[in-house]
């Protein structure tokens, strides 16, 4: 059963739960680390890398081969800090690779710990408060689960796989540094009050799963790991893991029930 739980989690974009999972199996399966991603169509004029902001819109939108580039071996992309990112098993972040703006949203967590998975980059942490506060005028009661995670957690935690599961276990079930999403600042996992249902597919059915897939796009996130999608994405169905890229590049993945890959891989073959 341990290792069904584990497989099941690691299997997942949000496969980088915390350190502590080792030592509690519940840890592991009730929070996984991931990226950060935020709504919200305004970016603050502070934003010091150029080109996210106002860049997730549609009309910046490069091609996929426009933005990889290898760096020692390893497929990287070149834009980490533009809001509509593409980072997935084929396009790593660059390691030294830290937003610039990761702050604290003003919304619950089912922990008390001032820990870095609190974290999100700016716009999406407004964006987020703004869904949460939607959430709760509608009667929907949402948790903050995991947010930002820095290349080094990522790294110690591979590195702890291996040690403990082997590298086959590792290499099989872990996150490699610099290809989850959590990196970016931009991806947020999210659950309701239930933890049964806490990172696991079965939140879909539930009241707060159903609110997040329907009013998500409105305040600029997607659900980056959709059902059926998954030979695209490379991960499993996640109806908790939400990525900010911004309102109208959100709705029009969301409305069509594209992904983020699909969405960029029309601007390159159009
Ligand atoms: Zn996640």
């Amino acid at each position: 059963m341990a290792t069904a739980v584990c497989m099941a989690t690691l299997m997942s974009g949000c496969e980088a739960p915390s350190l502590d999972f080792l030592s509690s199996k519940k840890e592991q399966v009730s929070q996984p680390a991931s990226t950060g991603d935020s709504s919200g169509t305004e970016t603050p004029a502070e934003e010091p890398s150029t080109g996210h902001g106002q860049g997730s819109s549609a009309a910046h939108k490069p091609s996929m081969e426009e933005t990889i580039q290898t760096v020692e071996g390893i497929p990287t992309v070149t834009n980490p800090e533009e809001l509509y990112v593409i980072v997935n098993k084929q396009r790593a972040l660059p390691s030294d690779y830290v937003p610039s703006d990761l702050t604290e949203p003003n919304v619950p967590f089912p922990f008390k710990d001032k820990v870095e998975k609190r974290l999100l980059r700016e716009p999406a942490a407004r964006a987020l408060e703004a869904l949460f506060a939607q959430a709760k005028q509608d009667g929907i009661e949402l948790y903050a689960v995991s947010g930002y995670r820095s290349y080094k957690t990522q790294k110690s935690l591979y590195e702890t796989y291996v040690r403990t599961q082997g590298e086959a276990h590792a290499a099989a079930f872990s996150a490699v540094p610099g290809k989850s999403e959590h990196q970016t600042g931009l991806a947020m996992d999210v659950s309701g009050l239930d933890q049964a249902t806490r990172l696991e597919q079965t939140f879909a059915d539930t009241p707060e799963g159903m609110w997040l897939a329907e009013k998500c796009a409105a305040f600029g996130f997607i659900i980056r790991y959709p059902k059926g999608k998954e030979d695209i994405t490379g991960y499993a169905y996640e109806p908790w893991h939400l990525r900010y890229v911004g309102v109208e590049t959100a709705e029009e993945i969301m409305s069509r029930g594209i992904t983020l890959e699909e969405y960029f891989q029309e601007s390159s073959s159009s």
